[in-house]
């Protein structure tokens, strides 16, 4: 019997950029679609709610996606507190969808003694930050619903993310926040326990298919998943030696995979050296090319996105 594969889908980057959908990526939703393969989407962005994140892609072809087919970190944020302190308050800083999804936990907002302030993504306002030092100094503890600095806006142009964010509270206060969110095992698990209650049953594995390596490629490393790296986000190939951890495989777009996934035939290109030994397959030629690219070039690396 074959394999059952889930995949837990990373947008930005591999879905779409900026408003552009990624070429490819139509056709392999739909066939995730039609050979009844599970799969959710997985992200860092707090600031949508699941259903602006259906609508998103409904606009830009992709059809039909139920919202509790998406997991961000503002709900992985709202679990997170459900599960490990149900009756606390919290200040936020962020947008709608982290707000929608405390709202939907029953976690009440308290700007006068609540027990966290939950930094996400989204403007925050100087009064707002000031707020939330206050809070944080009378005892509220600090709690990111993602770690990253900065985040892609266009291919020329980024904003702050909810990590600057809290790293501003971290310095004015001298308190460490907790960040949720990829690379954090909490989201991880969750999703996967998400995806075997959306499945008809557990996924035999789960492959995580992500552009960015401190979130995507670490994370599902660190939660004992394959991860598959698509190029047509933020890493590319030439960079991607640098980190200690590696992907499963290196993809140019989610695209390479349709073929796969309609046949349920793995292919075997592009494999890279981290499960090289992993045996089950025997040799392969083209495992060694992957390393011999990294070997012979080896750029500056660019400044960490994640902490
Ligand atoms: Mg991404």
């Amino acid at each position: 019997m074959a394999m059952k594969t889930g995949y837990l889908i990373d947008m930005d980057g591999v879905i779409y950029r900026e408003n552009q959908l990624i070429p490819g990526a139509a056709d392999f939703i739909q066939a995730l679609i039609a050979t009844g393969t599970p799969f959710m989407f997985l992200t860092n962005n707090s600031a949508p709610t699941p259903q602006d994140l259906a609508v998103r892609l409904d606009h830009l072809g992709i059809h039909g996606i139920p919202p509790k087919q998406f997991y961000t970190s503002a709900l992985n944020t709202a679990d997170f507190l459900s599960e490990t302190d149900p009756r606390c308050t919290v200040f936020v800083i962020g947008e709608g969808g982290m707000a929608a999804a405390l709202h939907e936990s029953k976690i009440a907002n308290d700007a006068i003694r609540p027990a966290y302030v939950v930094v996400g993504e989204g403007a925050a306002s100087m009064e707002r930050l000031g707020k939330a030092h206050e809070l944080i100094e009378r005892g509220a503890r600090l709690l990111a619903t993602n770690p990253d600095n900065w985040c892609p806006v266009s291919s020329e142009k980024t904003r702050p993310g909810a990590g600057a964010t809290a790293a501003f509270l971290e310095a004015s206060t001298g308190r460490r926040a907790y960040y949720l969110g990829k690379p954090n095992g909490y989201m991880f698990h969750q999703a996967r326990r998400k995806l075997a209650s959306l499945a008809m049953s557990a996924p035999d594995n789960v492959v995580m298919i992500g552009d960015t390596m401190e979130t995507d490629i670490r994370g599902a490393l660190e939660a004992g998943m394959q991860s598959f790296l698509v190029l047509s986000g933020s890493t590319q190939l030439e960079n991607v030696g640098d980190y200690v951890y590696q992907p499963t495989r290196i993809l140019q777009t989610v695209g390479d995979l349709t073929e796969e996934v309609k046949t349920g035939q793995a292919s075997d290109r592009l494999n890279s050296p981290a499960f090289a030994h992993n045996g089950a397959q025997g040799g392969r030629s083209g495992v060694r090319h992957q390393t011999d690219i990294f070997a012979f070039h080896k750029p500056r690396p660019r400044p960490a996105m994640t902490k």
